[in-house]
């Protein structure tokens, strides 16, 4: 049989990609045996019928996968922490040299937190411990993998009132793995609309937070201008629909305003058409615009990097040289102090044995 050559075999940094959707199925399956959680399957492959997304569907099923599986996690130390340890192992397995993961500590938590998600009983575990456990886990991750993770907080559009919270935890633990705010959820709920995300995002740009919005997914281009303008997003997670405003398209490229793409969710969430070869991603080549590539939710959408990399390779005839450059724009547009930035783009540049510009 003909070996088939990964799409790009070299170190990566990935941008967008969420905890909470890219857990093992087995430990899915550990933790509600442990804990007698009732699960709609006893087996990994049943477990990922359940889960898995296989054609474009609505938010409203995306979302109730979670449902299945989040009650066998939420609410238990032991498993918060091993699932960040777990996913370094996962990412490093991919080849990712520095991850930037994100998550809502508030679906993990089962106390101090209203209301208290999953249909679980109040419980000790407060997103103030959710976050704690995730940063032992990931340090830990990064001691047995040989990779280098932060964390991004996520503030989510239907529930506004976790928002400020959720910056207090950004400060709490400010490079303490964590680096920045994420706003996520259905992007029909304006955040104009709920104060709660304007006065979080405004706290976070008083105390030097970086700040990423899910934005313009499958939401219109409206999404976000209102991102960038009223709640100061330094990168758009998605942004495919950034394009269909020719105006604030051109702004955004201005600003070299980075896009965290993520081609194969896309398809699946419905956010873009199935056909390839007229992805979005081909427009933001075309303008040699500032994005990268990530896997979203790979317990989801049963992606690896590989199958994101290989689209792009396959539909958009991206080079080697391109994917380098992908991977560095990545870099670039992390969320590490300056110090650590530069030390990751020249280990990137060692490994893609590029002289690094006299820029960095
Ligand atoms: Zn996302």
């Amino acid at each position: 049989m003909e070996q088939v050559l990964p799409a790009f075999d070299k170190p990566k940094v990935e941008l967008h990609i969420h905890l909470d959707a890219s857990i093992k199925p087995e430990t899915i399956l550990y933790f509600a045996n442990k804990r007698q959680i009732k699960l709609p399957a006893n087996s990994r492959e049943e477990l990922l019928q359940h889960i898995c997304c296989k054609k474009p569907g609505s938010l409203t099923e995306f979302l109730a996968k979670f449902n299945h599986y989040m009650p066998a996690i939420a609410g238990d130390r032991e498993a918060v922490k091993r699932i960040a340890y777990e996913f370094l192992e996962m990412r490093a397995k991919e080849g990712v040299m520095y991850v930037e993961v994100r998550y809502s500590p508030h679906l993990l938590a089962n106390s101090k937190v209203d209301p208290i998600p999953w249909g679980q009983k109040s419980g000790d575990l407060t997103p103030d411990e959710v976050v704690d456990l995730v940063n032992q886990g990931l340090r830990e991750g990064e001691r047995d993998f040989n990779i280098k993770a932060r964390s991004i907080l996520c503030c989510l559009r239907h529930m506004p009132s976790w928002s400020l919270e959720v910056v207090e935890l950004c400060k709490k633990y400010h490079n303490d793995t964590v680096v920045a705010v994420d706003l996520a959820g259905d992007e029909a709920l304006y955040s104009e609309a709920y104060p709660g995300h304007k006065e979080a995002y405004e706290e976070a740009v008083v105390c030097g937070l970086h700040r990423t919005v899910h934005a313009g997914e499958a939401g219109p281009a409206s999404v976000v201008r209102e991102a960038v303008e009223i709640l100061k997003a330094e990168r758009i997670g998605h942004g495919y629909h950034t394009i269909e405003d020719p105006v604030l398209y051109k702004e955004l490229l201005e600003k070299n305003m980075h896009f965290e793409l993520c081609p194969w969710s896309s398809y699946l969430t419905g956010a873009c058409g199935s056909d390839f070869t007229k992805h979005p991603t081909l427009q933001f080549k075309k303008d040699k615009a500032n994005y990268s590539f990530s896997t979203d939710s790979p317990l989801l959408f049963d992606n690896t990097l590989e199958t994101d990399y290989s689209i792009a390779k396959k539909y958009m005839s991206f080079t080697e040289e391109e994917f380098m450059q992908v991977n560095i724009n990545a870099a670039q547009s992390s969320f590490l102090p300056e110090k650590e930035k530069k030390e990751l783009l020249n280990k990137l540049f060692q490994a893609y044995e590029m002289i690094p510009s006299s820029e960095f």
